[in-house]
């Protein structure tokens, strides 16, 4: 891209309707800084052709052309030159189209009777520097994913511009590299770490610490990005965080463990603390992690600082019912779509994938609503059984042998077979992109709760709308984990332990509340619950920017 040579920004109109072409000329004649140097083709196949001929650095694009209609000339285009940013300009002000241009991947849409000077130069430089960071290190498929996801949401919500552009990448990231001593004393391992603050305007930001081998900035980044949506949701006073460290953690000792968690808690040390950045349990981290980080945390202070993390034991000030309650809130969003679908779920299966914290927890409670569980798995195996599967087998089992694999009472199965089983409750509890366009026509369950982030692409997700298939959406469907948290900051910063019950009641409360104005938003605009649930949360944030005002 040559904005930064001064050379001037080469833009390519693909525009029929020459009184448009003269508008569009005007206004961006307008700018000194970015110069802009229009070309213009008046058909989809003088477009193609030019772009073939010409260096292009970004394509205004009508969707109405003599030789092509609607979407139809997004996707050809795009498809021809993907590495293009593309903003749409056109007279259709329809937007359930916008969004899913937006979705599809245009940088923005704009409605040509709404066109100015401002609005045009404005969204031409934002597609071109999000183009820019394409290539930053946080960029990746989730985040990629991410990103879509709220462009979608804030299409249908107008948000302004300048916010979207804000919202739409972290406002603080750590790389850090950090080196841990194995236990064979001369072997030193060095490794990569992460930790990203998406927005410090709703408070102190929160969000879990996950140790995956395929941990990366734009995981991280993604995830902290869906932990902003999340808190502002269920209305807790926090902005999103994530961390992570790009390691096996299963390939570890527990003293090799330690001493990497206490290495990266001093890395990370600076921009934690309870009124800053307050880590939790994610992905291949426990109550144990957090005590670690709280106490290597608490040394370089000088007192105990329990607040600084959540998830951590209930001795050290961790809040009764923080372990199950990602799982226990999953089952209690459930139970209220259920009422919603006049399902009876003692009636109903379910199939689970992943069967550690989130996943096991999820299904021991829905055994104990009546739910038949015909199927689980983890990262070693899938298990079947349509007649049901014990709970407390499993979890004996798993608590002697750590992974599923081995386990006798039910017939093996893969991961990929476990999610295209028929059942009424399908809650992917694993890893993020697991129910893609492959395989989304395949998944038969009739109620999709999403324990894990991200498990479901956009394109799977039109799928499985299409056939009905009810979603509780990851933000929704698994916040009951950050709400405990915020319980155990709470009752940490005042002294204060509450009681299992009063942890639970509350967490249903606020869990049913998030439910009902999901489901009424989704109702009221006639979005499905995804984009329903993003609509809240991101409502909230931006609501919160423009209270703030600007600084300086
Ligand atoms: P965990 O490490 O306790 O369990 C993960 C499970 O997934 C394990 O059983 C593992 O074997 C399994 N797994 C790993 N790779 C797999 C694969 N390729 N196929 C099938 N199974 C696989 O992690 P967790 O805390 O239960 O987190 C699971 C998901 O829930 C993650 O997406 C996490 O971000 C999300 N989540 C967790 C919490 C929480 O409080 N722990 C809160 C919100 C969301």
């Amino acid at each position: 891209m040559n904005v930064a040579s001064g050379s001037g920004v080469k833009v390519l109109f693909i525009e029929d309707n020459p009184i448009h072409v003269g508008l569009v000329k005007t206004l961006l004649g307008e700018s000194r800084a970015p110069i802009f140097q229009l070309q213009h083709a008046g058909s989809l196949q003088d477009g193609l052709k030019l772009l073939e001929a010409v260096p292009v650095d970004i394509i205004l694009l009508d969707l109405t052309l003599p030789d092509s209609e609607d979407l139809d000339t997004f996707i050809r285009v795009r498809s021809f030159a993907p590495a293009i940013p593309i903003v749409i300009v056109t007279s259709l002000d329809d937007v359930k189209l916008a969004a899913k241009a937006v979705e599809a991947g245009a940088q923005d849409y704009l409605v040509k009777t709404q066109l100015s000077r401002t609005s045009l130069t404005r969204s031409l430089r934002y597609a071109i520097e999000r183009t820019r960071v394409r290539d930053a290190e946080w960029d990746s498929p989730m985040f990629r994913l991410a990103q879509r996801q709220f462009l979608k949401a804030a299409q249908y919500m107008g948000l302004d511009d300048n916010i979207r552009q804000r919202l739409l990448f972290p406002q603080r990231t750590l790389v850090v590299t950090l080196p841990f001593r194995r236990d064979h004393y001369t072997e030193v391992e060095t490794v990569f770490g992460y930790r990203v603050q998406h927005i410090l305007t709703m408070g102190p930001t929160k969000g879990g610490i996950r140790y995956h081998q395929d941990v990366s900035l734009g995981e991280v980044s993604a995830l902290a990005m869906w932990m902003s949506w999340k808190c502002a949701l269920v209305h807790l006073p926090f902005g999103g965080a994530k961390g992570g460290v790009r390691i096996d953690p299963t390939g570890l000792t527990g003293h090799e463990l330690q001493r990497l968690t206490r290495r990266f808690a001093t890395e990370i040390s600076p921009i934690i603390g309870p009124e800053k950045d307050i880590p939790a349990p994610d992905m291949g981290t426990n109550e144990r992690v957090m005590a670690w980080i709280m106490d290597t945390y608490s040394q370089q202070v000088g007192y105990s600082v329990p607040a600084v993390v959540t998830g951590k034991p209930v001795v050290l000030g961790g809040a009764r019912g923080r372990n199950e309650a990602t799982g226990r809130g999953v089952v209690y969003l459930i139970e209220e779509a259920a009422r919603h679908l006049k399902m009876n779920l003692s009636e109903s299966t379910a199939v689970i994938q992943g069967f550690g914290n989130v996943g096991s927890h999820a299904a021991l409670f829905l055994s104990d609503l009546g739910v038949k569980i015909i199927g689980v798995s983890d990262a070693t195996t899938g298990i079947y059984n349509r007649n049901g599967l014990s709970m407390s087998s499993l979890l004996e089992y798993v608590g002697q042998n750590r992974f599923l694999e081995g386990y006798s009472e039910g017939d093996e199965i893969t991961n990929q077979e476990l999610l295209e089983l028929e059942c009424d409750i399908l809650v992917p509890a694993a890893l993020q992109n697991q129910i893609t366009a492959e395989n989304a026509d395949r998944i038969k369950c009739r109620l999709l709760a999403e324990g894990a982030n991200g498990p479901t692409t956009l394109e799977a997700d039109e799928v499985l709308n299409e056939k009905g298939v009810f979603i509780l959406p990851d933000i929704l469907a698994n916040a009951g984990g950050v709400t405990v948290s915020y319980f155990e900051w709470v009752q940490d910063t005042q002294n204060y332990m509450w009681s299992l019950d009063e942890v639970n009641q509350r967490l249903k409360r606020i869990l049913q509340d998030a439910f009902q104005r999901t489901l009424n938003r989704a109702e009221k605009n006639n979005v499905d619950m995804r984009t329903a649930a993003l609509m809240e949360g991101i409502e909230r944030v931006a609501q919160a920017k423009l209270a703030r005002g600007l600084f300086p």
